[in-house]
């Protein structure tokens, strides 16, 4: 018998793969957590019925959501990463020699623990206990509400703006982000699919415009996401994208992210330009 596994995407809209095995399914106190092996993405981490990772497609949202904004700032040397249990983020973090310090608070340790058993290769940091890595299981919009004046990036890696990632796409966290990066840092977040969640969209832009001089929205193709077409945002006090000089940058070891990409992937097509204006 063939056994499917059905991501609802919007509520006219689902994504079904074909599933080789259950490899977990259990519940925190904060939300269902999967782990399917399937024929078409390989191993996938599922959390409250939605699609969060896969070992078919991963390295393209943990490159972009990591080296964009790492590559914006000169001289990254404190990072946070909000989020990110599965530890892609911080994996592509940590190759950025210049770091000294990357901060992680995820609040759910058992997405982490669930990560390290059987999605090893995403969680490569977090399983080698990388001494630049301090991993904290928490509530990342409490921890933002005391930080101030501390970090070069914030990596916002939540999932989608249901349950314990909801406050994570609000006006009063960028406010605290903002007061938690050093005068010239910078943020950036996932912010959903161009396509499918557009009013969320626009409303995170205006926010981040509100507080920081630089915001900025770019693109990355994720097959496992709705629409293809995944969006992130950054906000930053100082540094554009768009005008660093990548010339000096080392090249990492990376399948998606390169140098003509970091800028190329801010230029938008109309109708996303029309709705961030
Ligand atoms: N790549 C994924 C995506 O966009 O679908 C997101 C990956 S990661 C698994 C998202 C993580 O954010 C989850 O492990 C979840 O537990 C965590 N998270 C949600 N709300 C949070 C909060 N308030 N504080 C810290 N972590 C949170």
């Amino acid at each position: 018998m063939e056994l499917w596994f059905s991501e609802v995407q919007t509520k006219n809209l689902s994504m079904s793969v074909r599933v080789k095995e259950t490899l977990y399914m259990g519940k925190s106190d904060f939300q269902d957590i999967a782990v399917v092996d399937t024929y078409e993405f390989g191993r996938m981490l599922v959390l409250d019925g939605v699609f969060q990772t896969s070992i078919f497609d991963e390295y393209i949202y943990h490159e972009m959501i990591a080296h964009v904004p790492l590559f914006t700032h000169p001289d990254p040397k404190k990072v946070l990463v909000i989020g990110g249990g599965d530890g892609g983020s911080i994996r592509e973090v940590v190759k950025h020699s210049g770091i000294k310090s990357v901060e992680m608070v995820e609040i759910d340790g058992l997405v982490v623990e669930v990560s390290k058993k059987f999605l090893p290769e995403i969680s490569a940091a977090l399983l080698e206990n990388n001494p630049k890595v301090d991993l904290k299981i928490g509530d990342g919009i409490g921890h933002m509400t005391k930080a101030e004046n501390t970090y070069d990036v914030i990596i916002v890696d939540c999932s989608d703006p249901i349950g314990p990632g909801e406050g994570l796409f609000t006006y009063g966290f960028y406010k605290d982000i903002y007061k938690a990066l050093k005068p010239d840092g910078l943020f950036v977040q996932q912010t959903e699919s161009p396509f499918y969640h557009q009013p969320l969209l626009q409303r995170l832009n205006k926010d981040i415009k509100s507080l920081f001089p630089i915001t900025r929205t770019y693109l990355a193709n994720i097959p496992l996401y709705p629409g293809g077409a995944h969006s992130f945002t950054i906000g930053s006090k100082k540094y554009d994208p768009l005008e660093v000089d990548l010339g000096g940058a080392p090249d990492l070891n990376t399948r998606y992210y390169n140098k003509d990409l970091h800028k190329s992937c801010f230029y938008l097509p109309n109708f996303i330009k029309e709705l961030l204006k």
